[in-house]
């Protein structure tokens, strides 16, 4: 049986809005409901600083429109058409009062011990297959590794790790991760068809994060490596702001056009007082794979000098090559298919730099033996 766009109105007249008692599909706040399937997403609008008022709206939208027949999956999220004030003023306060008592943390989730963002000021830098090299280099490390893929435009988990499949729901509306080369995955391309148009605007996508974030059974984590929307805009510096974040791991191409966005992306977590772990240049030289010649193809050792200048840790160089490309958009991380290439090597030099950048609440448990 499949639900149409008047069953889900139909349910939401049930919901009411708490200040005037009016039925939320009458409100006019529900905006394009997308049906796929079992799947339900739409979002509901709202004036910035209703945010948190609004919040058990959102849930208890969700509930009715998932008692609905044929419904197995629904996705509702808060808009507005701006980020809300009071992120924008707490990441000035933030600015104007680097250290101690800034804006409050977000809290914490349940389990995972570190979540550190992977983020680039532009996209196709390869900050994804950054960012999965990287959470599988830390589990070569000995660290239990979870790797949510919040760069809801363009989803490259799935691809990266060749998942294929959708998460099952554990219990009430939470969802259990997928798993693959030992990590657990989620991505919003699970949810979502690679061809579903991405309607959504920047805070439906932030309540997208945070549900993929606290509505999924990680279980016990050492770190959440978050593949982070491309940019600096308000979308991901509201959700720098939402997701605990103990740090961040900028990637940059050498070239100067690139790392000016760079400088930005460091700009954007010192604001919310984001620690940054450091800068990493990737596609950093070639080495011709016949003749072993080294090329500087796009003014190597930028990134190096930008790390100096900005006082940040230069975490290391990942070379141009062919292999990481293949592996990547093959579904096989090189770090997982080659783990004795010199590749492989780099990646799990970035993530020893990582994990002494996090100090001591990442070393890994020590494994206990019964004989
Ligand atoms: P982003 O997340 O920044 O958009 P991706 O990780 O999706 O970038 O990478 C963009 C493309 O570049 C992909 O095809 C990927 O396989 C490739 N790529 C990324 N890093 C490297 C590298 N070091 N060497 C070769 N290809 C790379």
């Amino acid at each position: 049986m499949t639900v149409s766009r008047a069953d889900v109105l139909r349910a939401l007249e049930l919901v009411k809005l708490p200040a005037s008692g009016q039925s939320l599909a009458a409100s006019g706040r529900i905006g394009d409901i997308l049906v796929e399937g079992g799947k339900v997403i739409f979002a509901i609008g709202i004036d910035a600083t209703e945010a948190s008022a609004m919040e058990p709206v959102r849930r208890a939208a969700e509930s009715a429109v998932g008692g609905l027949p044929g419904v197995t999956q629904v996705l509702v999220g808060l808009t507005a058409d701006k980020a809300p004030p009071s992120a924008a003023m707490q990441a000035r306060q933030q600015a104007q009062r680097p250290g101690p008592g800034g804006a409050p943390k977000p809290s914490g989730v349940p389990g995972v011990k570190q979540i550190i963002a992977v983020a680039s000021g532009k996209g196709g830098v390869g900050k994804s297959t950054t960012a999965a090299n990287l959470a599988v280099a830390l589990s070569t490390l000995g660290l239990k590794v979870g790797v949510l893929d919040s760069d809801i435009y363009g989803p490259s988990m799935p691809k990266i790790f060749g998942i294929t499949g959708k998460p099952q729901i554990v219990s009430g509306r939470t969802l259990a991760p997928m798993e693959a080369y030992g990590l657990k995955i989620m991505s919003i391309g699970f949810l979502v068809d690679e061809e579903t148009p991405m309607i959504w605007r920047g805070p439906m996508v932030i309540s997208a994060i945070t549900q993929m974030l606290r509505e999924v059974a990680w279980g016990e984590l050492d770190v959440l490596v978050v593949d982070m929307p491309p940019g600096t805009g308000d979308a991901q510096l509201t959700m720098a702001q939402q997701v605990p974040l103990a740090g961040a791991v900028i990637v940059s191409t050498p070239q100067d056009l690139a790392l000016l966005d760079a400088r930005r992306g460091v700009a954007m977590f010192r604001k919310v007082a984001v620690p940054i772990l450091g800068l990493v240049e990737n596609m950093s030289y070639f080495i011709c794979p016949e003749c072993g010649h080294q090329s500087d193809i796009f003014a190597h050792g930028g990134a190096r000098h930008e790390a100096e200048r900005l006082h940040i840790p230069f975490l290391g160089e990942i070379p141009l090559a062919m292999p990481i490309r293949e592996t990547s958009d093959g579904g096989r991380p090189i770090v997982a298919s080659d783990p004795s290439s010199a590749h492989a090597k780099a990646y799990v030099a970035l993530a020893r730099q990582v994990q002494a950048g996090l100090g001591g609440a990442m070393r890994a448990a020590p494994r206990i033996v019964i004989e």
